[in-house]
């Protein structure tokens, strides 16, 4: 199974240079594209001489995807993609494809917002990749900055990790504050199978949550937590990045990264874009080596629904569903309904006679 990565920070040109580079010392068969079509150029120049690398192939008005499989064929084993927020969303799902189900690995790099906020092609890429891998190790400037992202699939155990972070700052003598939402089962309460139960401090619905900063601020609360982070409103978002800028009170927000049709919930972008880090909490799949990165909605027999129903419906154990998550290969084959190379094209075609 190919690899799908997002590489995103500063140098991500330097990066593809380099890798460029080696891969063709060791005659590895790999091919470099760009969203933009052009070479490929370092902002850095290393010993004088500006480091660059060549395109392969454009992008352009033909299926990816048809391309991928005569690449496939050809033997080629990586490609990587610069400046790929510049593509659109059935590209990016084409790329993924590729790596998923023609078994490239493939190795994007993105911006994850750039001057104008993030585009298309980047949410798309954070919803399917593999990981987010940050180029640029250490930022001197980063000492109070603390917005963090844990994200992950269902069943990674995401309120766990919460639940054991918020009881070792306790253990320090920290004060914490912890936020869940109101889509839930049992919205009052974190509960956890591995570690045990504890109320929250505050259920969010849809209102302001900026003046929570001040208040919290003169109770000296030390660390902020926030469970379910994916429901919170964009604005909501923008309240808690603000809370922890103006008051200097670190938040760390656990959330799901995409739902069973593997789109954002109405955090996610938000949180994607604001959070200084994101970290992401994996399981591997029984059944072949590869991270449980997507979820799946499953009916009473067990059978994946992959029809467009209500985005959230909270699993009360009356709604005739449960939820589950399943690695790449899984869900390509359940909810894309791709099972071979003519499935793969049509997807896509589909999409491309609509437009025409
Ligand atoms: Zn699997």
């Amino acid at each position: 199974m190919g690899v799908f990565e997002l590489l995103h920070g500063e140098g991500e040109s330097t990066d593809i240079c380099f890798k460029a580079y080696d891969a063709r010392q060791d005659k590895v068969p790999i091919i470099v594209m760009s969203g933009d079509n052009k070479r490929v150029v370092s902002k850095y120049d290393v010993g004088g001489s500006v480091l660059a690398c060549d395109i392969d192939y454009e992008f352009n008005n033909n299926l990816f995807i048809e391309l991928a499989i005569k690449l496939k064929k050809s033997g080629i084993r990586e490609i990587y993609v610069d400046n790929a927020e510049l593509l659109d969303q059935d590209t990016i799902e084409q790329l993924f494809l590729t790596a998923k189900f023609l078994d490239i690995d493939v190795y994007c790099y993105s911006k994850i917002k750039g001057k104008e906020g993030s585009t298309e092609g980047s949410r798309r890429l954070i919803m399917l990749s593999d990981e987010l891998i940050k180029l640029d190790g250490f930022d001197p400037f980063s000492e109070n900055k603390h917005f963090h992202l844990y994200h992950g699939a269902m069943e990674v155990g995401k309120t766990a990790s919460l639940l054991m972070r918020a009881a070792s700052a306790e253990q320090k003598k920290k004060k914490i504050y912890i936020l869940k939402s109101f889509h839930d089962r049992d919205p009052k309460n974190l509960v956890s199978r591995a570690v045990g139960i504890r109320r929250a401090n505050y259920v969010f619905h849809e209102e302001s949550l900026y003046e929570l900063g001040a208040k919290l601020s003169k109770r000296e609360i030390d660390i902020i937590y926030v469970d379910e982070a994916q429901f919170l409103t964009p604005a909501q978002v923008h309240d808690l990045y603000h809370i922890n800028r103006d008051y200097s009170i670190p938040i760390e927000c656990f959330a799901l990264k995409i739902d069973y049709l593997s789109n954002f919930f109405t955090g996610d972008a938000a949180l994607f874009e604001l959070a200084d880090t994101h970290y992401q909490l994996t399981k591997k799949c029984p059944c072949c080596s590869q991270n449980k990165t997507f979820n799946v909605r499953r009916d009473i027999n067990g059978r994946i629904i992959n029809d467009l129903g209500d985005q959230i419906v909270v699993d009360d154990g009356n709604q005739g569903f449960t939820y589950g998550s399943v690695c790449p290969s899984t869900f390509i084959r359940e909810v894309f309904g791709i099972k071979d190379e003519a499935s793969l094209i049509k997807r896509y075609e589909r999409h491309w006679l609509f437009f025409i």
